[in-house]
């Protein structure tokens, strides 16, 4: 097992309650190849990113941990239970400037009643390229309405599922494409969030973000960078935008819990200027967080 690398189980009883957790060994077999997790990714998850062993927005986390759990009808997670796991792995990665904690909660085995969950930790990838000369993006059609939310709420839009393998794709496209990363936008050409992002741009004083009721994932990330706003004298406000407004803006980030702030430096390959100072702001606001 390599030393920056943490697991621990998350205990159910047949009822669905979390009973307790114990650490694990992730090197070793923990998941049964039937757990619905594997075999239709029935479930839901979250990161959480870990400042020098302290986890940021866990509370946020933890109340959308919930959400999604709610939306598949999953038994609500117990946050204090969660919580702790969350901060018992922070703990173990504190010698780490960056890591990440990942929280799972599954159906659990075909046919049983009993759920699973485990929390991983380990640390970080490198992203200060990213977060300094910016990604190159590109629009990829969602194929959904902006109100498939309202419509269609089995399409679990907005839950964090584990059911990620169409934002994986999305990913590859964007790399075929020869961008670092895409922006999902619906099929009546509202922009919506990237595949493990959401999307903040500034237009003047305003930072703005897409309605999470268009059926994407409330960021986390965007919410502290709003409430962070007024010391870089902006606002922050929720608005529909399309890709002229996007075109259109002063500046335009891609911001998730750990990545951080990702300036957009082209859009479909049309070079836009990115605000590195803004950036840079935004970057040292999110790597010190303590809640
Ligand atoms: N949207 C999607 C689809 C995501 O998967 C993520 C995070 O992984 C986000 C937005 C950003 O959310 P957060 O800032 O809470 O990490």
């Amino acid at each position: 097992m390599a030393t920056h690398e943490h697991l621990i189980l998350v205990e159910h009883d047949v009822e669905g309650h979390a009973t307790g957790w114990v650490t694990a060994h992730p090197d070793l077999p923990q998941v049964r190849v039937t757990d619905v997790a594997a075999t239709r990714g029935d479930g839901v998850f979250e990161t959480i990113s870990i400042g020098s062993g302290h986890p940021q927005a866990l509370a946020a986390h933890l109340e959308r941990f919930a959400r999604s759990a709610r939306m598949l009808d999953l038994p609500e997670p117990d946050p204090a239970l969660w919580g702790d796991a969350v901060r018992a792995l922070a703990e173990l990665l504190a010698d780490h400037d960056e890591a990440w904690v990942k929280i799972v909660l599954t159906r659990g085995v075909e046919g049983q009643p009993t759920p699973t969950g485990w929390a991983y930790g380990t640390v970080s990838a490198d992203f200060r390229r990213e977060r300094t000369d910016g990604i190159d993006v590109v629009l990829l059609d969602r194929g959904l309405r902006s109100d498939v939310s309202a419509t269609s709420p089995w399409l679990l839009a907005g839950a964090k599922t584990l059911s990620y393998a169409v934002n994986r794709a999305a990913a590859r496209e964007a790399a075929r494409r020869g961008a670092d990363d895409a922006l999902f936008v619906s099929s009546d050409g509202l922009l919506l969030e990237g595949p493990t992002s959401t999307l903040v741009v500034r237009r003047g004083t305003e930072l703005l973000t897409p309605p999470a009721a268009l059926g994407i994932l409330p960021g986390t990330t965007q919410v502290d960078l709003f409430a962070a706003a007024p010391e870089w004298g902006l606002e922050g406000r929720v608005a529909t935008l399309t890709a002229a407004d996007l075109a259109a803006a002063d500046s335009a980030w891609l911001v998730s819990s750990v990545r951080h702030a990702a300036p957009i430096r082209s859009i479909d390959g049309v070079e836009r200027a990115i605000d590195s100072e803004l950036s840079a702001a935004m970057n040292g606001f999110l790597r010190r967080r303590l809640r």
